[in-house]
């Protein structure tokens, strides 16, 4: 196929109407207004890919702000502006969000003056970004609207499935772009080139910079999206996993662990679920027994609740040779599904039917009688209450009282009012 130099075509046919005729009205101010207009970014790469993208950035080759204003008095809206970064949000009346910056601003302080704001061209702003295929720009002035303006060939790295970065201190400049890399390459199934992929390798002691909310915010926006085991394995590669003292022998017990996971889940919900990212980060600490290096990590508390109960279970190896519902149940009625599942497919000789078994039932479990009913039953009240009714869920579990009348007459017939 030969190369496309406008993409008035595919914004047409690949985008929504919607937004197809907001681009139009763009185009029509940037004309109205005689500065240059570009859409940018993720976008463009995806419309080339044919994949989902609402997400409307454009840059202006001057001053961002005015233009975003001069959009709010011709479709009306409103903006939220940030005058030091020249950028600002245009929120359309029909509630879209586009964000408008200008190529990006250098300033340069000079002794006893005030900084001097001067405006980049497009080429340095693309220049600034992470990888060829993200450093496309259309142009949207109507006179030459659809023009692609690729000075790095994203075009050809696209069409060959290559993540390739501008130059070599990228990296160095910037780490959380290895996990962007690696992001993109199992979302789309594309592959770094060698230069990038050693540049990669060589650079990842630096996230040891980063702080640890940016870290954790790379790797969630990894491990939540596209075919994260194959980014939990990419990682090993990268060694990664080395920067917290997993060692490379993990990575076979990890790709068995995030096997059996991925499996499991599929038998124990009927509804569609995501495995959380967490899971993916927990695979590899867990598999090398280094699991208290995860915590400092974890800002949310049911992160650091799944880590806590993770590693409770792994004391408890006993529950892998209990069968019943009996057995099982007062021992793993605290634990949510998500953490009995991921220690239950740890170790690849387990065997894990009676747990699955357990947590399939106990999906539907119902609890039919109260402390209040019993009382209205005429038992007198006590601790023994607990016992009662953890045994009637058993007794639910095990499919011999399913609707309140079944469970009165189970009560009053194992348990005298004494
Ligand atoms: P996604 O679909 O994940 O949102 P995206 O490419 O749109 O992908 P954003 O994080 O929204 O990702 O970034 C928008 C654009 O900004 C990118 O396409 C890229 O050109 C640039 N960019 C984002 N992060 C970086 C970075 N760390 N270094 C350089 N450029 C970046």
């Amino acid at each position: 196929k030969p190369k496309l130099d406008n993409l008035k075509e595919l914004m047409s046919t690949r985008l929504p109407e919607s937004t197809y005729q907001l681009l139009k009205d763009i185009s029509k101010s940037s004309g109205e207004s005689h500065v240059n207009v570009y859409l940018i970014g993720g976008i463009v790469r995806d419309l080339f890919l044919d994949y989902p993208n609402d997400d409307v950035d454009i840059t202006v080759e001057g001053d961002g702000i005015s233009f975003a204003k001069q959009l709010v008095e011709d479709y009306g809206g409103t903006i939220v502006s940030h005058e030091s970064f020249g950028t600002a949000t245009w929120t359309h009346p029909n509630g879209e969000q586009i964000d408008v910056t200008s190529t990006r601003l250098e300033y340069y302080a000079r002794p006893a003056s005030l900084p001097d704001v001067e405006r980049a061209s497009l080429k340095m702003d693309l220049n600034r970004r992470d990888f060829t295929i993200n450093s496309m720009a259309v142009r949207l002035n109507p006179r030459s609207f659809g023009k692609l303006v690729d000075p790095f060939h994203g075009q050809q790295d696209l069409r060959s499935n290559t993540i390739r970065i501008l130059h070599n201190l990228s990296f160095i400049e910037d780490p959380t772009r290895i996990f962007r890399a690696v992001r993109f390459e199992s979302r789309f199934n594309f592959k770094m080139d060698s230069q990038t992929l050693t540049l990669a390798h060589n650079s990842i002691g630096r996230i040891k910079d980063l702080s640890e909310d940016r870290m954790i915010g790379q790797i969630k926006a990894l491990f939540n999206d596209r075919a994260p085991s194959k980014a939990m394995l990419r990682l090993f590669d990268l060694h990664f996993w080395r920067q917290f003292d997993i060692q490379d022998e993990c990575r076979e017990s990890s790709t068995i662990h995030v096997k059996q996971l991925e499996g499991i889940y599929d038998r124990v919900f009927e509804e569609e679920y995501t495995i959380n990212w967490i899971n993916y980060f927990a695979i590899p600490f867990y598999q090398s027994e280094v699991l208290d290096k995860i915590e400092p990590y974890l800002m949310s508390r049911g992160d650091r609740k799944f880590i806590q109960d993770v590693k409770a279970l792994m004391n408890q190896s006993e529950l892998l040779e209990m069968e019943t519902a009996w057995e099982l149940h007062p021992k793993l009625k605290n634990y949510s599904n998500e953490a009995i599942l991921f220690f239950v497919t740890a170790r690849p000789d387990t065997n894990a039917e009676p747990i699955v078994d357990y947590l399939v039932r106990r999906q539907k479990l119902v609890n039919y009688l109260t402390g209040e009913d019993m009382i209205n039953e005429g038992y007198k009240p006590g601790k023994y209450f607990r016992n009662i009714l953890l045994a009637l869920e058993v007794a639910v579990l095990n499919g011999e009282v399913d609707s309140r009348e079944s469970a009165i007459e189970w009560l009053l017939k194992n348990h005298s009012k004494s």
